[in-house]
């Protein structure tokens, strides 16, 4: 049990929780699960890029996946190895490839032959060679959320397997490219095995025609994506999921890299609010708390399941349906409709579970709202720890204040 009051009285409302011991059993099992060959868990930071989150997940020996020349300079900030550093993502700036070329970082993905030209002009440059991986996009449907899928060739990532082989060519004839690596990464928030071992055996077949080329891809990147339970989802156990990649790649010699992000961080995190008070606008009855869309941004972007615990009220009270919103002036600024919950009075705590992962990364300062503090609870939920302190006023205007006309 999470100590949620005295923990609200601490720090104050809204708050930004991390269990960081599930993260170290969500990472312990899935590096468990690929034992029988040599592996990588890159932690896509993008789902929870707090530095002390990075250095946690580092600590355990993992590397980064990151998508911003940003999150490669928190990786390294965090204390994670250069060499176990990767840089995906569909565009990315010349400053930001010659900048990852500098820290020497494990690997680029690419994810078009446009980018490939950039990333060999930017080596010849600095006269390196660059280590870089393809994102092959193997034409499966993941069945996740539109927004969240990226494996068919409709979404914008990757590259069909012809452009990829050619890509692989031109990146072997170049003194200025290493093609160490291929990735595919179909989509998060998976639920399904098939879509992924199918995507495995497509790019592990292409693994194999490139070999006959002469180019011999050493890490083999299946991505992230792993689906976690928000609210009754069936899930994919990391045993399953490792003896459905491991199916695919025999006579391969490889290393496997993981990008898992949500299935480290999503449930370690909850998001603690406190009630302002409620109101009812006709028939409907609103729960209005200190915590908004800006904070947490999942229920309004996609809809998204998060459950809603209201803390410290007994099981036998009397329920009626409710919304629970934010302060923001949208609409969309809520947790959850039509949930059931008791009576609430000013002050009481409502927790949001499932609030690890795209969560706190996603804030914003909308309507001059802080971004929230966030803490670490550690040793069994014994000790807690500030990671984040709570953006102040004077933070929100740092950057402009100086702009002012004066007269
Ligand atoms: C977002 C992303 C991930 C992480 O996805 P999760 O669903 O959080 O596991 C991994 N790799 C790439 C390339 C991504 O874009």
């Amino acid at each position: 049990m999470i100590r949620f009051q005295a923990l609200a009285e601490k720090y104050d409302t809204p708050l930004y929780l991390y269990d960081f011991d599930y993260i170290t059993t969500r990472y312990n099992s899935l590096k468990e699960a690929f034992k029988a060959k040599k592996s990588l868990i890159c932690y896509a930071v993008k789902a929870n890029s707090n530095l002390s989150v990075i250095q946690h997940l580092g600590n355990l020996g993992a590397g980064c996946d990151c998508v911003s020349i940003g999150e490669v300079k928190r990786a390294l900030y965090a204390g994670v190895p250069h060499y176990k550093i990767i840089f995906s993502g569909v565009g990315k700036r010349d400053d930001e490839i010659r900048e990852a070329l500098q820290k020497d970082i494990l690997m680029i993905n690419v994810e078009s032959e446009a980018e490939l030209n950039r990333v060999e002009i930017q080596a010849a440059e600095l006269g390196k060679e660059a280590r870089i991986s393809i994102r092959v996009n193997p034409n499966i449907d993941p069945q996740t959320h539109p927004y969240i899928s990226t494996g068919l060739h409709e979404n914008k990532f990757g590259v069909d397997l012809d452009t990829a082989k050619r890509m692989y060519i031109f990146a072997r004839n170049s003194d200025f490219l290493d093609p160490v690596g291929i990735h595919f990464h179909i989509g998060s928030q998976l639920t399904q095995l098939e879509p992924i071992r199918e995507a495995s055996a497509i790019v592990a077949d292409l693994v194999r025609s490139l070999k006959v080329l002469d180019i011999d891809i050493r890490f083999f990147d299946i991505g992230g994506g792993l689906g976690i339970r928000y609210e009754n989802e069936t899930l994919i156990e990391p045993y399953d999921y490792a003896q459905a990649i491991l199916s695919t790649l025999t006579g391969l010699d490889v290393t496997i890299m993981m990008e898992p992000g949500r299935y480290l961080s999503a449930n370690s995190g909850y998001f603690l609010t406190r009630v302002l008070y409620e109101k009812v606008n006709g028939d409907k009855r609103f729960v209005i708390v200190d915590g908004g869309m800006n904070d947490l941004i999942r229920p309004s972007l996609y809809n998204a399941h998060h459950t809603i615990e209201l803390i410290g009220k007994g099981a036998d009270e009397e329920v009626s349906e409710c919304d629970v919103v934010g302060p923001v002036c949208e609409s969309g600024d809520f947790f959850a409709k039509n949930v059931s919950l008791p009576i609430t009075r000013e002050g009481d705590l409502i927790v949001i579970h499932s609030a690890g992962a795209y969560c706190s990364t996603m804030s914003s300062n909308y309507n001059t709202r802080g971004r929230v503090a966030e803490v670490a609870l550690e040793d069994d939920g014994k000790h807690d720890r500030l990671i984040r302190r709570r953006e102040t006023f004077e933070d929100m205007i740092a950057l402009e204040k100086a702009y002012l006309k004066k007269d």
